[in-house]
């Protein structure tokens, strides 16, 4: 039945796209409203690393202001901490703090794995992906889904992968990425997919680069912008533009570092025998909001480690893994740290020696506490399932996977989520959650 339904639809919806003046037509007009209201539902989420809850009022986005008016923009997005990339996409991906999916940070130890997470293969490893992304939960329930380079899209989590997903590939330029997605959207009947996402990363680049607020971000957000426009366009040709729920998600923000009194840490504490995942590779030699500490054997005493760091600095806090503050998710059984320590706001961690390969830090940068605004993401819902104009307080983006599963009638996983609180921000009961 479904599958006729769908078929019937996606005619409907054809012929709409052919004949776009029936929309303006006096006679026409509530007939071809109600088709539209009757079609399938579709979630567009577009992927916007580093777009800080506050930059697209600061630099030229026509599109995403237009978005944002026509649609749902709260205050700001609350990022889990560590307010990182790989955290942050997988918390929108699955709705759950990382102490429940396990991506603890942009590159996890895991102690029962005894390694930890290795950026050429382990994007692909389902061990390394606890709970379950969205794209998961669609094709369980029959819902076809396309995702072009989401953190997790590219291992079988729970034996799933999207229908269509791609290997990330950093250099696909941006409308390759929107014209192929676009043709998974073309599809007829129960093979178009009902989601898909993609991902953008020129405006974290250009921040950390250049900084907040710099003509260089401005420029990537204009980019990010017309790939955007040049999206919808696409979906309006294909006579999906009316049915399609477009999300706007970023990851965290950014803020602006210090060029002085780093922290030192080795001033403070011999590394011998910790371990310190932030300082190994190709960026351990440099500067880190954040670093964590690692007990090199089991039963190992951190008492004193954590004593060696404890007030010796009034810019770097440190913490034992079970007394993190209220608001940080991320003390996972097996990927936790012992201890966290952590810079204050645009503050950074490095070693004396040997001297950093770089001078100085990166003018941008996050990394840091989930509750200071400057770390605060973007989020703009607009479509049929987004109240027009509502502008509802900062929330956390571990709603976003309840709000997809409403507007696309999926029984959700268990998640962080406030599903009493989805149903307020879209005004509708979602019947998929009772
Ligand atoms: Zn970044």
């Amino acid at each position: 039945m479904r599958r006729i339904l769908l078929s019937f639809l996606s005619l409907v919806v054809a012929s709409c796209a052919h004949e776009p003046q029936n929309e303006i037509d006096g006679q026409d007009t509530a007939s071809v409203a109600d088709m539209h209201a009757n079609a399938a539902p579709l979630v567009v989420m577009i992927g916007v690393d580093g777009l800080r809850w506050d930059a697209i009022d600061r630099h030229n986005a026509p599109t995403l202001q237009s978005l944002a008016q026509n649609g749902m923009r709260p205050e700001s997005m609350i990022p889990v901490m560590p307010t990182k990339t790989f955290v942050n996409f997988y918390s929108l991906a699955t709705g759950l703090y990382p102490e429940h999916h396990g991506i603890v940070t942009n590159a996890p130890y895991d102690r029962a794995f005894g390694e930890g997470f290795v950026n050429q293969t382990s994007p692909g490893e389902a061990r390394w992906w606890g709970g379950e992304p969205i794209w998961v939960t669609a094709e369980q329930q029959d819902v076809r889904t396309g995702v072009m380079f989401w953190l997790g899209s590219e291992a079988p989590i729970k034996g799933v992968r999207p229908t269509e997903w791609r290997p990330f590939d950093q250099n696909k330029p941006y409308d390759e990425r929107v014209e192929e997605v676009l043709g998974w959207l073309a599809r007829e009947g129960d093979e178009r997919p009902g989601f898909v996402a993609f991902y953008m990363s020129a405006v974290d680049t250009a921040a950390h680069r250049f900084g907040p607020e710099s003509e260089e971000e401005g420029e990537a957000i204009a980019l990010v912008d017309q790939t955007i426009a040049s999206f919808l366009d696409g979906l309006e040709a294909l006579g999906l533009r009316d049915q399609a729920n477009i999300i706007i998600v970023s990851d965290h923000g950014m803020t602006h570092t210090l060029q002085s009194d780093y922290i030192y840490l080795d001033d403070y504490v011999s590394l011998d025998g910790i371990y310190v995942p932030e300082l190994e590779g190709r960026y351990g030699n440099s500067y880190h909001p954040f670093v964590q500490i690692f007990a090199e054997h089991d039963g190992q005493d951190m008492d004193a480690v954590y004593d060696a760091l404890n007030g010796v600095n009034p810019h770097m806090q440190v913490y034992r893994r079970d007394a993190l503050p209220e608001t940080y998710h991320f003390n996972h059984p097996d990927r936790g740290a012992d201890l966290f320590v952590e810079a204050d706001l645009g503050r950074s961690i490095r070693l004396r020696a040997p001297e950093p390969q770089w001078p100085t830090p990166i003018p941008g940068n996050h990394g840091y506490d989930n509750r200071e605004k400057d770390m605060h993401a973007t989020f703009i819902g607009q479509g049929p399932a987004f109240p027009v104009g509502a502008r509802p307080d900062s929330f956390e983006n571990v709603n976003v996977y309840l709000m997809i599963a409403c507007i696309l009638g999926l029984e959700p996983a268990q998640t962080d989520g406030d599903a009493a609180l989805v149903e307020s921000l879209l005004s509708q009961s979602c019947p998929s959650f009772h």
